[in-house]
């Protein structure tokens, strides 16, 4: 395993050790490498409700699916035509197969467009790797992310209790009901709830000096109004060893907040009316929410993006979310005071929300079955903690140990989920839903479903103060079996799934 001189683990070590793992538990032998799924097709009535084609001419048929193709394979790019751009011009989600191409000799100067958390690390890595970047930020976008500084108990922050109780909340239902109570209804306890939020974003700006009075002109456009919290920016860890920062002050990076409209040979032209010239384009303009191997009517239905809404479904989930807002408002009277989202995103056509429940399951009582679930749709403060927890409550419910609330609930608590989410990070409207501060009222909710103990540490006040770390979750499945007991003749994968 190799770390770097701030502690953190290499991609390439990670890898290893996930491989590791993965022979160790001997789950490798159920894998299918460097298989696509093409289509997967709803069956309803048949003994298979599944039907996934993988290749041009392989079926496999299944009774359970679990989706878990992450958010970030689809790449969204900017309506450019770079096809007259003579260098490599590829989007990050090719960046570690084309890794040796942007880094070979003949590349020295290297645009990357967008400020996304993969433009952050593809400025990083390039700028490591010796290359002069030009990091172009489009004016009317979000901005510059934010770098945090998360070494030591700072992370945890997100995982204590009381910062929950703190920071506008989906859920409140947490086992602190009078701490929501006096931070998000009384007037003290808001007056404190605004000043934690705002004294956020000093902490940060502070941390790396951006107050300065005479801070370098450079770093200027770095320096975003809002506070880290309303995630309108996309922030990110700050994990490598030299500083962005320093960076952008010695001229390596330059950051323009402009608009590429073209590019040509090795000229980009920009908005503004000036150009500049590159070796190489990094788009780091993110990734689609979309499962694109559903139709677009099934993906509509479970609640996926869709570009084939009906009349119908839009006006059924605008009263539901309109509802919603009205709920929203009065549990976090802060929230009338977030950022509104750039207005770009909201008329932008290929955006479309995850209306799931949970962030795990369709609302549509015909996929209701147990026969689907979808995993990785959100981001959470910890990505371990949530998918033990997330992973367990999927395998609960799909085999029939999970009680559902009433159909109206679902969809009900579906809007109120995906509102909360897009009205408190106002920057990512058009992504993936994100919980942060939520996650431990999430995991309580969840754990509470499962029938399994969500308060873990024992004592009132480390329950407040003390972040939940995986030790805490360590034995849920164990315990959760010792309350259940094993799912006997349950057509798991192996016996429930047939290929042709
Ligand atoms: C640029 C960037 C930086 C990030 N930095 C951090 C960080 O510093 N720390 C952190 O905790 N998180 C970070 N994240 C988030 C983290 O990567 C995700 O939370 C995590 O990878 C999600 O895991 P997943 O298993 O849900 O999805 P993924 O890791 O995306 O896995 C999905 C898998 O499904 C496969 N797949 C997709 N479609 C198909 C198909 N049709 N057929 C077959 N297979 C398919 C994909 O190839 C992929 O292997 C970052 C994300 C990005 C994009």
């Amino acid at each position: 395993m190799d770390y770097n001189e701030k502690g953190y683990l290499s991609g390439n070590s990670l890898c290893q050790y996930v491989r590791a793992w993965a022979e160790k538990v001997g789950v490798m032998k159920y894998i299918r490498l460097n298989t696509t799924v093409e289509q997967v097709i709803r069956q309803g009535g048949e003994k298979y409700s599944w039907k996934c084609r993988i290749g041009d001419d392989k079926i496999l048929l299944s009774k359970k699916l679990i989706v878990a193709t992450g958010i970030s394979s689809t790449p969204r790019y900017p309506d450019l035509d770079y096809s007259k751009f003579l260098g490599p011009a590829i989007h990050h989600r090719y960046f570690g197969e084309r890794y040796e191409e942007l880094v070979s000799e003949n590349v020295k100067e290297v645009v990357v467009y967008g400020a996304s958390k993969s433009g952050l690390d593809a400025v990083m890595q390039l700028a490591e790797a010796g290359k002069n970047i030009k990091w172009i930020i489009r004016k009317e976008g979000r901005g510059p992310p934010w770098i945090l500084d998360l070494r030591g108990s700072r992370s945890d922050l997100t995982l204590m209790r009381i910062f929950n109780a703190l920071a506008p909340s989906t859920y409140q239902d947490d086992g602190f009901p009078g701490l929501h109570y006096v931070f998000k209804q009384t007037f003290l306890g808001k007056a404190v709830q605004k000043y934690a939020l705002q004294k956020f974003r000093d902490l940060v700006i502070k941390g790396y000096k951006l107050d300065s009075p005479d801070l370098d002109e450079r770093l200027a456009p770095m320096v975003s109004n809002h506070s880290p919290i309303w995630h309108y920016n996309v922030s990110g860890t700050d994990n490598y060893d030299t500083s962005l920062y320093d960076r952008i002050c010695s001229g390596q990076i330059e950051v323009i907040r402009d608009t590429i409209t073209s590019l040509d040979g090795t000229k980009i032209m920009l908005d503004s009316g000036t150009s500049l010239t590159a070796d190489a384009v990094v788009f780091a303009t993110g990734f689609k929410t979309t499962m694109p191997f559903f139709a677009e009517d099934v993906a509509m239905r479970i609640g996926l993006p869709s570009t084939k809404y009906t009349e119908e479904y839009l006006t059924k989930w605008t009263h539901l979310e309109t509802e919603a807002n009205k709920k929203i408002y009065k549990a976090n009277p802060i929230l009338q005071t977030a950022p509104k989202p750039p207005p770009y995103f909201l008329s932008n056509h290929e955006a479309g929300k995850l209306r799931l429940y949970h962030y795990i399951l369709p609302t549509d009582p015909e996929f209701l079955d147990g026969s689907l679930v979808i995993l990785g749709s959100f981001s959470a403060a910890s990505t371990l903690q949530s998918a033990m927890i997330v992973s367990l409550w999927a395998a609960a419910y799909m085999v029939g140990k999970i009680e559902l609330p009433s159909q109206e609930e679902i969809v009900e608590t579906a809007a109120y989920e995906i509102r909360t989410h897009q009205i408190k990070t106002p920057g990512m409207v058009n992504d993936l839903p994100w919980i942060s501060f939520d996650f431990l009222a999430y995991s309580t909710m969840m754990l509470k479903e499962l029938g399994l103990n969500p308060w873990r540490k024992g004592r009132w006040y480390d329950e407040l103060v003390s972040p939940y770390t995986c030790q805490d979750y360590g034995d849920l499945a164990r315990e959760w079996v010792e309350e259940h007991g094993t799912v006997e003749n349950f057509d798991n994968t192996r016996n429930g799934s047939d290929s042709i």
